[in-house]
């Protein structure tokens, strides 16, 4: 095996650097994110990369081409973790992207095209409540006002970045120029149990899915709950009950190309054992990789629960608070991720991305793709229970080095 044993002793070495005693804690800024940067950094450089970290703790390398005027390669994902991780969510994708120049390295292989492989900083947003801080920067999406931001403990970005030995004034210069970059690439777990239920050990990311939250506040009519008869009760949380299974059924009729789940649900005050409950709020998150799939569920979804509302005697305010369209990723670099593939012997499977992921931060303006790894164990993520094979590792990394030694631009 070229790849996979060593992947997995590394992602295994990675997973001491945490904060919390059991399982895999490592936030921003944090002296394990400096452990981590630095095991990444050593590996990087026996790459035969040039390596460093950068102003906002990002650790970057960079892999010289023949051509000093192409335009770059970048590969790479986050390093940071939430609370109680997995040990592949991320690191995944820097380990696989250094592998790749170290095998280029080792045959003694240069590319026309510099290759720059980055484990960013931050992308679950921990510790600051912002995500994709160090993809942000990079793609020129980096808002200074997050430097205010405080952590738990009062520690605003800005002096946590001192402390690190960061620059919380030098954000800007690490926007790369729209044309120094000819894509962005990166492989991921895919955190969902599609390529495993399937048999496949690797997929092309078709869509980063788009996103429509909405909360729902019903009010109804609060009673007693034993005097009060059945029949013309204006019941708030029967009304939710029934709108949450509402939002099911959508999700399932579509189940090819929606999700719909109600992740939050609350009764006023909390509610009581002997009162009919008067108002109810809940929240709807609903995704899809097909923005016309997305507001066709949501259209239907809004009549539905319409109807309930009135039926039910309850009035509805329906509040969207969130909407985010659907990345799709680039087709001639989904196709040339797909003869990557093919090459390997292996058949291709798409699918869309139902999390987000650093790679979003590139989409406006690089072309960009994203190779998915299955995950084992019911494709359970962000949890210690995450689990790849080393097979797997060993087809993704190959994956990905044929990608980058035969990428063309289009
Ligand atoms: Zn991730």
């Amino acid at each position: 095996m070229r790849f996979g044993n060593r992947l997995m002793q590394q992602a295994e070495d990675l997973s001491q650097f945490s904060q919390s005693e059991i399982g895999l804690t490592r936030t921003y800024l944090t002296a394990q994110h400096r452990q981590a940067g630095d095991y990444l950094l050593a590996l990087m450089r026996e790459a035969g990369m040039q390596a460093d970290y950068d102003a906002l703790g990002n650790v970057v390398g960079h892999y010289a081409g023949t051509d000093p005027d192409a335009p770059a390669i970048i590969s790479g994902s986050h390093m940071d973790s939430v609370v109680n991780a997995g040990k592949y969510d991320g690191l995944f994708g820097v380990l696989s992207a250094i592998a790749c120049v170290r095998d280029l390295h080792e045959r003694g292989i240069k590319l026309a095209f510099p290759l720059e492989v980055v484990a960013f900083c931050d992308e679950e947003g921990v510790r600051f409540n912002v995500t994709m801080i160090g993809s942000a920067a990079l793609s020129g999406h980096f808002d200074p006002a997050w430097l205010t931001r405080m952590d738990a403990e009062g520690i605003s970005m800005s002096e946590a970045l001192l402390a690190f030995g960061g620059d919380p004034a030098a954000w800007g210069p690490l926007r790369r120029e729209v044309k120094r970059v000819a894509c962005f690439i990166e492989s991921h777990i895919e955190q969902g149990p599609v390529l495993l239920n399937e048999g496949y050990a690797v997929g092309v990311v078709t869509a980063i899915a788009g996103c429509t939250r909405v909360k729902i506040s019903l009010a109804g009519l609060a009673g007693h709950a034993g005097t009060v008869p059945m029949p013309g009760r204006r019941d708030a949380l029967a009304a939710a009950a029934e709108m949450t299974l509402a939002v099911e059924r959508v999700g399932l009729e579509r189940a090819d190309r929606v999700v719909a789940t109600v992740g939050k649900f609350e009764v006023a005050e909390g509610g009581a054992v002997n009162v009919i409950a008067g108002a109810v709020s809940f929240t709807i998150d609903l995704r899809s990789g097909d923005d016309a799939a997305r507001h066709e569920a949501l259209q239907t979804l809004r009549a539905a629960l319409a109807e309930i509302a009135q039926r039910r005697g309850v009035t509805l305010d329906w509040q969207q608070f969130y909407a985010l369209d659907a990345a799709p990723r680039d087709a001639g670099l989904q196709m040339q991720l797909a003869q990557a593939i093919t090459h390997c012997g292996l058949e291709v499977r798409h699918l869309p991305s139902g999390a987000g992921h650093d790679a979003m931060q590139f989409a406006a303006a690089t072309p960009t793709a994203m190779l998915f790894v299955r995950c084992g164990n019911g494709g359970i993520s962000h949890n210690p229970l995450e689990t790849m094979t080393a097979d797997d590792a060993e087809t993704a990394t190959r994956v990905l080095l044929h990608f980058i030694e035969h990428f063309t631009l289009n």
